[in-house]
């Protein structure tokens, strides 16, 4: 079991949800990780999509801007074209886990389904292939629609992410491509078994095509889930009293998160947190020998 970060007071400041280029967010972990102290954030949960690349380098940042890491997870699952997130909280790295090769294939099916997009962007578009690999940061990177996004405002094509998602990359845009992801208790399963603690990321972000229903998340709950994450932007407040009222029936802890990525996103670092005393029911409820990474 992970140990607690020593002085977590009453007042801590707790951002559960954060990326980096790791994934499609911009900073690199040492800027998030400074970025992280500047808001005044005491810890910050490093959850890049599908990958585990950012960690190693998060305990070095963790000392130098004095700010608790904890090593995590955004898990891409998938349930009838429901794109459902979910984050795991200081589950083992290692490649012998099923949650690892979740993470592998999704990585892999990510990249093909990239190259798919861009060149049925193509046939209307100046994209190229080469223009998405231009904005990815490295051979491990996590490759999203947000890098198709930032390749295509290199291009002049739209002036932002946000409007590049609007149109062009939405689920329902003739350039849409699906990639494939466990189902969504099949992966709380996989990181449950991987001693890591299962959170279900914004499922109630209708800017995402629809809310998480009530017996998909009981399926997830069934399979071991223990979080939720209410506090989140794209949650409006007849969408979190749902949320915290269906944590209360099933004894799910409430989490917050500003699900932060740096310039690709307004989400600001610290937006939405999570309460001292969650954070450490979170962490008794880890088995892995994974660990917080400490100033
Ligand atoms: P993908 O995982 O490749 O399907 O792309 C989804 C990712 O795109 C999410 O993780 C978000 O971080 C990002 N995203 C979704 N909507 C937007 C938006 N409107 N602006 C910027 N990024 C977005
Ligand atoms: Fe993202
Ligand atoms: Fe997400
Ligand atoms: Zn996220």
């Amino acid at each position: 079991m992970a140990h607690l970060p020593p002085g977590l007071a009453d007042e801590s400041r707790i951002d559960l949800h954060a990326h980096t280029r790791c994934s499609d967010g911009t900073d690199d972990v040492d800027a998030l990780v400074r970025h992280a102290a500047e808001e005044g954030l005491d810890v910050v949960a490093l959850t890049d999509h599908d990958t585990t690349a950012g960690w190693d380098e998060a305990a070095e940042a963790s000392r130098r801007h004095g700010v608790a890491v904890i090593p995590g997870i955004e898990v891409s699952t998938e349930c009838e074209d429901l794109s459902v997130h979910v984050l795991a909280l200081l589950p083992d790295p290692s490649p012998s886990t099923a949650l690892h090769s979740h993470m592998e294939r999704a990585r892999e099916s990510r990249g093909t389904r990239a190259r798919r997009m861009v060149e049925r962007l193509a046939a209307d578009h100046p994209i190229r292939w080469e223009d998405v690999e231009a904005q990815v940061a490295g051979e491990s990177t996590t490759v999203g629609r947000p890098h198709i996004a930032d390749a295509l405002v290199a291009r002049g094509v739209v002036a932002d992410r946000t409007e590049a998602f609007g149109d062009l990359l939405s689920s329902s845009s003739p350039y849409y491509v699906r990639y494939w992801a466990p189902e969504p208790a099949q992966a709380v399963r996989a990181i449950v078994a991987a001693g890591g603690v299962a959170v279900v990321a914004h499922p109630g972000a209708l800017t995402r095509g629809s809310t998480i229903p009530d017996d998909l998340l009981e399926e997830m709950v069934a399979a071991g889930l223990a979080g939720i994450e209410v506090d989140h932007r794209e949650h409006d407040d007849v969408s979190r009293a749902r949320l915290r009222a269906f944590a209360r029936s099933h004894e799910l802890l409430v989490t917050g998160g500003s699900d932060y990525h740096g310039a690709g996103k307004p989400n600001r670092l610290g937006e939405n947190l999570t309460r001292p005393s969650v954070l450490a029911a979170l962490i008794e409820r880890a088995t892995s020998r994974t660990e917080v990474l400490l100033p």
